[in-house]
């Protein structure tokens, strides 16, 4: 009798729940300090800062060992235009690099195309501080990495794009620059967007864009179930003006294209776009139960991807 009351809660613990995708924690932690730490400058755009987090993320991309095909492309920017909406013409241009990495699943690339992003660009340098940028946006940087991995065991169904973006910070140009010269061809496509995700006191996350897309609110709670966060819904609604969220990162730029979108992102907090935002202010276990979010997400997402992707080829 001891060894059934010791098993039973196992097992019933074992179905109350699909089983969860794996993934390893402590190495995505370990890649969101690396790219938010001090020799990384704060990744702007163009900088040394910059490249040195693309060699990182290449790296580490190899190291990973599930993409089929990596690879990077290269697009000129220049800074984000001022209040006025304008970009002075004397301006600097940046060299800007959106990194991906395919997980190949559908061999005559018909079929839905899941692209999942997360910028890795921040602000830099300003006024000899550096911007470190651990919740903006090496949270979601990392977070791609627990994702890709995730698949490696659980393979998704679909092709799944991964593309570290770049020049976020400048305008959403890296998101604009792929969804420019991308061909979707007759393939429908839809998007995951991560951007802040480890920085809340309150235990909160918004999963943004079931205004747009109402099916995504069963499925990130499907995907929420026995996670230990809060996710709430909201921030996509044109009535909510500046609260909005919908064009606010690079999901808005798949957005207006009419694809569809998820984003996860926390509230604006203390160290948004401050030099505190550097990875001591992390809470670590509320980026645990994020990352668990999302991964959970994503899986679910793919799983029900013939119903959420559109076409957009005119
Ligand atoms: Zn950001």
């Amino acid at each position: 009798m001891r060894n059934i009351s010791f098993f039973l809660p196992l097992i019933l613990a074992a179905c109350s729940n699909a089983p969860s995708p794996v993934f390893d924690a402590p190495n995505t932690i370990r890649i969101m300090e690396a790219l938010s730490a001090d020799d990384m400058k704060g990744r702007r755009t163009g900088s040394d800062g910059n490249i040195k987090a693309q060699i990182f993320l290449k790296n580490e991309m190899s190291k990973l060992g599930v993409f089929n095909a990596t690879y990077e492309t290269t697009f000129k920017t220049k800074p984000r235009p001022n209040r006025d909406g304008v970009i002075p013409p004397d301006s600097p241009i940046y060299d800007a690099v959106n990194l991906h990495g395919l997980i190949d699943m559908d061999d005559n690339d018909a079929g839905p195309l899941f692209v999942i992003t997360a910028h890795y660009d921040h602000l830099g340098e300003r006024d000899g501080k550096i911007y470190n940028g651990a919740d903006d946006n090496a949270s979601g940087s990392a977070a791609l990495f627990a994702i890709a991995q995730s698949f490696a065991d659980n393979a998704p169904k679909h092709d799944v794009l991964f593309i570290w973006l770049d020049a976020e910070e400048m305008g959403l140009q890296g998101a604009r620059h792929y969804v420019e010269m991308s061909s979707f061809g007759d393939r429908p496509i839809f998007n995951l967007n991560l951007d802040m995700i480890s920085q809340s006191q309150v235990g909160e996350i918004y999963a943004s864009g079931s205004y747009h897309t109402p099916a995504l609110k069963s499925f990130v709670t499907k995907a929420a179930k026995g996670v230990d966060i809060k996710v709430l819904f909201g921030h996509d609604r044109p009535e909510d003006g500046a609260n909005d969220w919908t064009l606010q990162s690079d999901h808005g730029v798949f957005h207006r294209a009419g694809v569809p979108f998820l984003y996860f992102g926390v509230e604006d907090h203390p160290h948004y776009h401050q030099h505190t935002d550097e990875f001591s202010t992390i809470p670590i276990p509320f980026y645990k139960s994020s990352l668990k979010l999302v991964v959970n997400t994503a899986h679910v997402l793919d799983e029900n991807l013939e119903s959420l992707a559109k076409k957009v080829s005119p």
